[in-house]
């Protein structure tokens, strides 16, 4: 099951929706992806082009998105799209797609450096009609809520970082007490053991911040804040984290063959998907009320 496509039926979606899409996804029957980002639109969410324009009971779907994630094999998208032409947070809303109707097109399978497990795809939509009740919640909210999943993501991809950082360093642990060099195991010169103390200090901190962000999230508080830091923290950790690692390996960390090569290629994509570390910046400098002010454009 894709989280980040249920997280908005789950929220908003109405009944129908849920028995519809959600009962077969999570049930593991169905495959969901989300569709936000678009060749011209990663990081300005508020700028992709895809339309759905309402004609009569079904909204009419033209454009295209990028990087989704297991969009090759998913039976449903949660989509974004623009579906008037007002301002740019209050003209999208969120839509469930059928993957199999006909004007979808998944047009290529991008290769990637990293997290070769699962497939992403580029999807063009060419008259796509989708029926109104596929909406989910109302119509013009879909950059509101998919900001709101967004957080949840950032929160969850932090959290999930912890364990593969705390097992790449118990791995190089073992690795360098068994590994000699000049007479003695590598992990005994004090340039590695005390990185590696520092590394395990910085996983620490990383987990109070997410624990208490959850904390707050659990009690029904504005975390857009804390979960952007945790998120940024855990992207810049997990580079650091993982090429001091894998300098401690040798040549046995350029291979494929060992735990560290993989998360170092995987969890580079944290620093990137769902909002990279300058727009993590970016909300934590709203936030600090730190962000110039833009001047409106004279004609
Ligand atoms: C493997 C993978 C899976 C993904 N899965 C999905 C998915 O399932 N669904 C989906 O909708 N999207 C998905 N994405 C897209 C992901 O969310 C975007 O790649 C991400 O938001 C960045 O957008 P972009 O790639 O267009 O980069 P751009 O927006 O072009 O930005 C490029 C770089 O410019 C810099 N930058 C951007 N804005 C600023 C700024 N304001 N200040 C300073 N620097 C800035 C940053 O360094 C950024 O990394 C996925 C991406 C990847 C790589």
């Amino acid at each position: 099951m894709c989280s980040t496509a249920s997280f908005p039926p789950v929220r908003f979606g109405s009944d129908e929706l849920k028995q519809q899409f959600l009962v077969p996804t999570i049930a593991g029957d169905v495959v969901a992806c989300l569709g936000v980002s678009e060749p011209e639109a990663g990081s300005d969410v508020s700028g992709i082009k895809t339309k759905a324009i309402r004609k009569g009971d079904d909204y009419v779907i033209n454009g295209g998105k990028m990087w989704i994630t297991s969009g090759c094999q998913a039976d449903w998208m949660c989509l974004l799209a623009n579906t008037s032409e007002g301002p740019p947070h209050k003209n999208k809303s969120l839509l469930c797609l059928p993957m199999k109707l006909s004007g979808v097109h998944v047009a290529k399978k991008i290769d990637k450096i990293g997290m070769r497990s699962s497939d992403t795809a580029q999807i063009f939509f060419e008259d796509v009609r989708v029926p109104c009740k596929y909406l989910i919640g109302e119509e013009g909210m879909g950059f509101t809520y998919q900001m709101l999943q967004f957080q949840e993501e950032r929160l969850w991809a932090a959290a999930n970082i912890l364990a593969q950082l705390e097992n790449v360093i118990q791995e190089t642990i073992d690795y360098t007490r068994q590994r000699k060099t000049f007479q003695q195991p590598i992990l005994y010169n004090q340039t590695v053991h005390f990185r590696l103390a520092e590394l395990a200090t910085e996983v620490e901190l990383l987990r109070s911040l997410v624990y208490r962000a959850v904390a707050s999230y659990i009690q029904g508080k504005d975390v857009t804040k804390l979960a952007s830091m945790a998120k940024l923290k855990a992207g810049r950790l997990t580079r650091e984290l993982t090429d001091s690692c894998l300098q401690f390996w040798g040549g046995m960390g350029f291979t494929n063959e060992v735990l560290v090569s993989r998360v170092y290629r995987d969890f580079r994509l944290l620093s990137i998907g769902a909002g990279s570390d300058e727009v993590m910046l970016s909300i934590i400098c709203k936030y600090m009320d730190t962000l110039p002010k833009r001047q409106p454009h004279k004609s």
